[in-house]
């Protein structure tokens, strides 16, 4: 206990020391209640040297987005007073031309309803009401280049009257008007996500091991204490096949919303280090046994590939979307968790199976890691491909599972090999390569698991 102390006293004072240095971020949402504006307040710069860059993808989305072309008014500002227009380079980002001034601050406008109405894919946008906005950080959020490790303040400014809740620091007590909250680097900030408005409700889900919360905004009347139950009831499973919880707390983000078009899709969720968005669209009938099913699967992303993953996952090459070899995993060995371990569904091996069989040729003739690259840009919108990599992944898990019981007479299964992973992640801090996934299973599990690997690396036959 008094080791304790001390380090902690230790990293407090480290902490002081750093926090000049920390990178400050503005959100301001005053003017126009559709848009949002973005400061970004940094330590000087050569304005020759300075980028801002705009994210076109996040981990987990696997699909490229422009949110380039939702941005504009990019201007710099040197630490004499002077402002430079941005100007859009070669990729997603903006130049401040060839002055040797310093600069150190930059600002620019994002269009929340431009964003929704160009964007079909609803998982992918943020959304702006009349008592409403709710924000996807990478969606809004740029960054400096060379910045993306610095730990960052955010101040989130709106209307006077309307409540601020993040994912960041979830709390049923929220203060209106402005908040600000502390994010470790980038990637934290842009994981998380904002929830301004009085149209915003948010309750604490009593009785859970880690505090655990709803935060919705819905057009129509919802059962906000139901999806809290089935959060609950999630959580718990979760908790007891991986018999831990890595997360220190846990949001469920729901958005129940008319579709603003027919070509308009609600049909994807979204995963975070510690919450989940799901969207909903109120003129089709809500089944709330599979919701269990996509809370399950979404929270389960919060062990896997959240805090154990492969290349490209983390860090994010944030200024395109990576090639990912191990979608596969990061969605096969999580369904195969969520469904058949969990919800004891074993007819969805049949449809896994089905998947795979009734794909077209240029998904067929794929080997594991060709589908992935594939995915890593088209997991969604060919929703074949998706289903193909999460259906390879999760029958990949079931034949492991079957071999790892059968070679050590059931006293191991699946569980030790995705449980090695996750430990492997906690102790090595970085992503695994795609050839050290086999020997970390085959060493968790005490099976030498190569014959099952080796053969789902090929194309099915
Ligand atoms: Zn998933």
């Amino acid at each position: 206990m008094r080791r304790f102390i001390v380090l902690f006293s230790f990293i407090l004072s480290i902490t002081s020391l750093n926090a000049q240095q920390k990178i400050s971020y503005l959100l301001d949402n005053k003017a126009d209640l559709n848009k949002v504006t973005i400061e970004i307040t940094f330590d000087a710069l050569s304005a020759t040297d300075a980028k801002l860059v705009i994210p076109r993808s996040a981990p987990g989305t696997y699909i490229l987005t422009n949110y380039l072309a939702f941005v504009d008014d990019v201007v710099g500002y040197t630490a004499t007073g002077k402002q430079l227009p941005g100007m859009i380079g070669d990729g997603s980002f903006f130049t401040f031309g060839e002055s040797n001034e310093l600069l150190n601050k930059v600002s620019y406008t994002v269009d929340i309803q431009k964003m929704e109405i160009d964007l079909l894919d609803a998982s992918t946008s943020s959304k702006a009401r009349e008592d409403y906005l709710g924000l996807f950080g990478y969606s809004v959020f740029g960054f400096v280049e060379g910045l993306e490790n610095e730990a960052i303040h955010l101040t989130i400014k709106t209307d006077p009257s309307w409540p601020v809740f993040s994912t960041l620091r979830p709390d049923i007590n929220r203060k209106n008007g402005t908040d600000s909250y502390e994010a470790e680097n980038y990637a934290v900030l842009v994981d998380a996500q904002y929830l301004l408005g009085k149209g915003v409700q948010v309750i604490r889900v009593e009785e859970a091991q880690i505090p655990l919360f709803v935060a919705t905004y819905a057009e129509t009347s919802i059962d906000l204490e139901g999806i809290g139950k089935r959060g609950l009831l999630a959580l718990q499973q979760l908790a007891d096949y991986f018999e831990y919880i890595p997360m220190p707390h846990y949001t469920l983000v729901y958005e129940f919303l008319n579709p603003i078009s027919e070509r308009h899709d609600y049909g994807f969720n979204m995963e975070h280090l510690n919450s989940m968005t799901a969207h909903r669209d109120i003129s089709k009938e809500y089944d709330t046994n599979r919701d269990l099913g996509s809370i399950i699967h979404h929270i389960g992303h919060s062990w896997v590939p959240l805090r154990s993953w492969g290349e490209g996952y983390h860090p994010f090459a944030w200024q395109v979307a990576p090639l990912i070899e191990t979608i596969w995993l990061n969605e096969g060995f999580i369904w195969y968790v969520s469904y058949y371990e969990i919800l004891k569904n074993e007819e969805i091996l049949n449809w896994w199976q089905s998947n795979m069989d009734n794909a077209p040729d240029f998904i067929k003739n794929k080997s594991l890691k060709e589908l992935s690259l594939l995915g890593s840009t088209q997991y969604a919108s060919d929703f074949r491909i998706g289903k193909n990599l999460f259906s390879r992944g999760a029958l990949m898990a079931h034949d492991l599972d079957n071999y790892i019981q059968q070679q050590t007479n059931g006293i191991k299964s699946f569980k030790e090999a995705i449980l090695g992973l996750l430990s492997w992640s906690k102790d090595n801090k970085r992503a695994f390569k795609y050839n050290e996934i086999e020997p970390i299973m085959s060493k968790a599990t005490g099976v030498d698991l190569s014959p099952v690997w080796d053969k789902w690396q090929n194309a099915p036959e």
